[in-house]
């Protein structure tokens, strides 16, 4: 294979040239202001207009619950720290859990540094925040719960309608970072007593730099970014117009293809996970089987460094990631590998492929040949697995 194979979906994904298509005019001549008061900004004005339409539809919600952002970051932010602000008069409890994305978990620490108190739930060896466990950790002062959606590294799904309903007794506010289910797997905040969603534009075939937060009615959560009267007075600044035009034709095309989508990548996910298990000793399969994201395979392989098979599987000409990207460089192994209790040899070993609708069957053959051969070199040059050799060969 002479081209690149992508599998690191959960990072970023590659832009849809239907949604480049519908960007390229705002970025060129139909430049003007939203909030202008001529034509030139009209347009642009009723352009974002369509934008939210096309993701409320896809929430099944009201194009007023949908605040456009710069991100996943931002939005997990705003989320986190607005409820805190606005609600530290009624208590000053958060609950999250140990498997967030560091967009939650950073701020969380933000915050209790500002005199606020957090609970990170325990997860099961799967992933899996139990309900019991979230019911536990309620208190009368609570004031916001926050789970994610499916995890970014491991792909679990959790039962968010669930917790929803749970948390229908409590005053506490729900919110939960979707940015890797949003697309994915049918989402309804209303049903599901969700109260703020994040999700981040470029996780679905969308450009970067552009979110949204879906905020329910009735919440009056404060501007995290202070200024012009952008988004209902709610997110000051001018409107990424071009960006919002690319997510809402990437939500809206990701909503037509979900089913579609889900059903192809889970055959190759479950396909790529079944030749790992079978060929290549010594792995394990991390998160759940079943509540698992269609695109994300999670493997640890002992005797192994995931940094180092990412780097010999891109001389491969395969993208990949070892756990999250955003652990990769550092040392310590993942939040998310140490919560579901792997030991730390077992958690260093893992690798994380994620499909896209574009992955195809001869994609993932050759990867899986080509882990193979990476792994047999650097176990081979691994002192541990040598002796472990050695020592069952004399047995
Ligand atoms: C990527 C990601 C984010 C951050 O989103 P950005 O748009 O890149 O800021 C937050 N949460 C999860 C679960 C993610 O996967």
């Amino acid at each position: 294979m002479n081209q690149t194979i992508y599998l690191d979906n959960a990072a970023t994904t590659k832009i849809s040239d239907h949604v480049l298509a519908c960007m390229l005019p705002f970025l060129k001549d139909s430049y003007g202001n939203p909030s202008s008061l001529y034509d030139l900004g009209a347009d642009n004005k009723e352009a974002l207009t369509n934008a939210r339409q096309q993701i409320a539809g896809i929430l099944a919600c009201k194009p007023q619950n949908i605040f456009f952002t710069s991100g996943g970051t931002e939005s997990d932010n705003w989320a986190l720290i607005g409820t805190a602000e606005s609600r530290a008069h009624l208590g000053k409890h958060l609950i999250t859990s140990k498997i967030e994305h560091h967009a939650i978990l950073h701020t969380c620490e933000y915050l209790e540094k500002r005199g606020f108190e957090i609970t990170y739930l325990d997860v099961d060896e799967q992933g899996f925040v139990k309900k019991e466990t979230l019911m536990n950790a309620l208190r009368p002062d609570t004031i916001l719960v926050s789970i994610m959606t499916a995890n970014n590294e491991i792909g679990t799904i959790q039962p968010i309608a669930e917790f929803g309903e749970l948390l229908q007794d409590h005053p506490a506010f729900f919110h939960t970072d979707a940015v890797q289910a949003f697309g994915q797997i049918p989402i309804l905040p209303g049903k599901w007593h969700i109260d703020m969603l994040s999700a981040s534009s470029h996780k679905f075939h969308g450009p970067k730099g552009v979110g949204f937060l879906y905020i329910r009615d009735g919440i009056d959560l404060p501007s995290f970014l202070h200024g012009g009267k952008q988004e209902r007075g709610r997110r000051a600044g001018t409107e990424n117009v071009a960006s919002i035009i690319g997510m809402g034709k990437a939500a809206e095309i990701a909503a037509h293809t979900m089913e579609e989508r889900r059903q192809k990548e889970t055959a190759l996910r479950d396909y790529m996970i079944s030749r790992i298990e079978k060929e290549i000793p010594f792995c394990h399969l991390n998160g759940s089987r079943k509540q698992r994201l269609a695109n994300n395979v999670n493997v640890s392989f002992a005797f192994a460094e995931g940094e180092t098979l990412v780097v010999l599987l891109d001389m491969e000409g395969i993208c990949c990631s070892g756990g999250s990207a955003c652990t990769s460089g550092q040392a310590a192994s993942s939040h998310v590998l140490r919560a579901i209790h792997l030991e730390p040899d077992t958690a260093r070993g893992a690798l994380r492929f994620t499909l896209s609708e574009d992955t195809t069957k001869e994609e993932i053959d050759y990867t899986v040949d080509a882990l193979k051969k990476v792994l047999a070199q650097s176990r081979r040059m691994n002192s541990a697995f040598v002796s472990f050799m050695k020592i069952n060969r004399k047995r």
